[in-house]
């Protein structure tokens, strides 16, 4: 089963639950986090990395010798990623989506390929938790590449926890696809709520089941409640203000740890997601 921890807005307390509901489980659960702009679950699980490995993305190299100017890969290019500028094809990197179409359109077979960073994918563990992240190198712009990348270790026979990418735009759309259950985790404040409907709509598109922890739910209003019935959304835990758990956040503690008792609480809600993923 997979399991995305997706948030509309960020700020939400998401890393927070998927770190939490990955060490409740204990064995058999891979995590990756798919927040490749701005991983942090590993700040909280402390894995031990066992392999880095670059991640590339191909995009054309030109040899102008072959090249006649016939400005047919220009003309193919939906982001002006390539073009013939006089006596020369100029290509640019940043803007490509590796679609390879210039290749294939060449009559000359002066297009190849080459790699351009995207970032590093990290394979590492702790405590029998398996942990992958992406780490997208700092000016890229195209996190959905690694981002796939990071999903392509997901392992059928465990229980996966995807940490997402906040938002509703391509990145978490991506991280969404693959699951079986998506978990929305919001906070009870407007901006909360206007983000959260959002995540639901992506949700509904993509036709996911997915359920609701409120996150620092004494604090705020009950509009967010009031949409979940509205929308028949589980509720599935509510987290309320703790200064015991802010404290341990801003360590970079887990509060399974510093409050045990969350751990039976993390582990029902992996019991109720099982339930309704499965219904
Ligand atoms: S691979 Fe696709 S996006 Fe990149 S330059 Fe060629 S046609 Fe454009
Ligand atoms: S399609 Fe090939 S031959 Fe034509 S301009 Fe582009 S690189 Fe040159």
């Amino acid at each position: 089963m997979v399991i995305s921890i997706a948030s509309g807005k960020g700020g939400t307390g998401k890393t927070t639950v998927a770190t939490n509901l990955a060490l409740s489980i204990g064995s058999n659960v891979q995590l990756l986090d798919c927040d490749v702009e701005q991983p942090n679950a590993h700040l909280f699980l402390h894995p031990v990395f066992e392999r880095t490995d670059t991640v590339t993305t191909p995009v054309p190299e030109i040899e102008m010798d072959r090249c006649t100017l016939c400005g047919k890969c220009g003309a193919i290019c939906e982001f002006k990623a390539i073009v013939v500028v006089a006596q020369t094809v100029l290509s640019f990197d940043e803007l490509c989506h590796s679609c390879g179409g210039c290749m294939a359109v060449c009559p000359e077979g002066a297009i190849t390929e080459k790699g351009r960073k995207l970032g590093v994918l990290q394979k590492g563990h702790h405590n029998g938790i398996e942990f992958i992240h992406g780490k997208l190198r700092v000016g890229e712009a195209m996190s959905p590449p690694l981002i796939k990348e990071v999903l392509s270790y997901r392992d059928p026979a465990k229980l996966t926890i995807v940490d997402a990418p906040p938002g509703t735009s391509c990145p978490v759309i991506e991280t969404m696809k693959p699951a079986d259950f998506v978990l929305l985790v919001t906070e009870p404040t407007p901006f909360g709520l206007n983000d959260l409907k959002l995540a639901v709509g992506a949700t509904k598109i993509l036709e996911i089941p997915c359920g609701l922890v409120i996150n620092r739910s004494d604090m705020g209003d009950e509009k967010v409640k009031a949409y979940a019935a509205d929308q028949n959304l589980p509720i599935l835990m509510e987290i309320p203000f703790d200064r015991r758990i802010a404290e341990a956040y801003s360590r970079g503690d887990m509060i399974v740890d510093v409050m045990p008792e969350w751990k039976a609480k993390f582990f029902g809600l992996y019991q109720e997601i099982k339930t309704l993923a499965e219904r």
